[in-house]
């Protein structure tokens, strides 16, 4: 779905109708809007820096290239960065010329540039969606001292920028992501969680994700004797629905689902997920190896108890799904939720059956 929502219609309509969940099944699953391809904007990597060196500034961000591209990424956080600098030898091919280096001469720029990308873990030309992007730098660089100039520098090739000093880049830093995107507001999550809390307990079939079965055990193990409904998702109304109509079918569907409407991570205008660190990517690969070890498809539709009796059967521990089969980390978009070896939480909730009764 590419066009924004407003409160009255999302109410008129329904949640889940309003967002195209009905035409996402009939279209074999796949949302209208994962064909809208962003344009790439490619950047030097010290611009990510520049913008993050601006707000910490707090006033206008001045410079019109990195105004641009900070709209740009407000307009749409998954917009892709791609990061282009000066690079001899095999990565030539990206080198984006001169044009874009600061009046700090070829030489610091070059510099500058791959200490960034080598401080980030990335290569010149790699392109990340842009909340990515900014996390991957709240993450990695915390100062531009070092980086953006030096307290004492060696010779007037390497006397850097002048506000390097500044604390502005630090101010920025300290400020987080909201600074660079703001979150979603809590007057639209808790219209969407009213809403979507009246779907779930008025649906006659839930749309869930597949992996979300076995957060939905995570959640329940982690709070058995304590289970209630929280703010920041539809859990707790899944499983509810669940323990009250044990035959209530579920149809496994692809990407956001009935659980996701209240999530800061959710964006309302796509009804995308923008978790940080390419968490739709990691969703959606724990989607479909649950999928492949069920042997199920998107749009396969089993009443719950059985669909959860195979889930347990099959995938007797997080770490076969979230920690990928081995527990190992291979990069910061791939990482394991919870504990490498398996979430004590889900084996709990496996070993009661969701709290089902019978
Ligand atoms: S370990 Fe896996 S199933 Fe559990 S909460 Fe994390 S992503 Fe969900
Ligand atoms: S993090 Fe993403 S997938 Fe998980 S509940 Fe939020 S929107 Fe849904």
């Amino acid at each position: 779905m590419s066009q924004s929502l407003d409160r009255r219609n999302f109410a008129k309509v329904g949640a889940f109708a309003a967002l195209g969940w009905a035409s996402r099944e009939t279209a074999a699953g796949i949302p209208a809007d994962t064909t809208a391809c962003p344009k790439v904007i490619d950047l030097r990597p010290y611009q990510l820096m520049c913008i993050l060196c601006r707000i910490g500034e707090g006033e206008d961000i001045g410079d019109a290239r990195l105004a641009e591209i900070l709209a740009a990424v407000r307009e749409d956080p998954k917009v892709p960065l791609r990061l282009r600098c000066h690079a001899d030898s095999v990565y030539q091919y990206q080198d984006p010329g001169s044009a874009g280096d600061s009046p700090e001469g070829e030489l610091f720029n070059a510099k500058r540039d791959l200490d960034i990308l080598q401080k980030l873990g990335l290569v010149p030309g790699d392109a990340r969606p842009a909340i990515d992007l900014f996390q991957r730098l709240l993450a990695n660089i915390s100062t531009a001292k070092n980086v953006c100039g030096y307290e004492t520098f060696t010779a007037e090739t390497w006397r850097g920028c002048s506000r390097a000093q500044s604390g502005y880049y630090e101010k920025g830093h300290a400020l987080g992501i909201s600074a660079v995107i703001p979150p979603r507001s809590k007057e639209e999550k808790a219209a969407y969680k009213t809403t979507s809390v009246a779907e779930i307990a008025e649906a006659k079939t839930l749309r869930i994700r597949p992996h979300h079965l076995m957060c939905m055990s995570c959640f329940y193990g982690g709070r058995i004797d304590n289970l209630a409904p929280i703010q920041e998702d539809n859990l707790f109304e899944a499983i509810d629905a669940i323990q009250k109509k044990p035959d209530i079918p579920i149809t496994l569907i692809r990407g956001t689902c009935m659980i996701c409407p209240p999530c800061s991570h959710y964006d309302s205008k796509t009804g995308l997920c923008l978790g940080g660190r390419s968490m739709a990517l990691r969703d959606q690969k724990k989607d479909l190896d649950v999928l492949q070890k069920l042997g199920l498809k998107y749009g396969d539709t089993l009443p719950a108890k059985n669909l959860l009796e195979q889930l347990y059967a099959k995938i007797p521990s997080t770490r076969d799904i979230c920690g990928w089969g081995d527990g190992k980390e291979r990069a910061p978009e791939w990482s394991v939720c919870g504990d490498p070896d398996g979430r004590k939480e889900y084996g709990k909730a496996r070993i009661a059956r969701l709290g089902l009764k019978g």
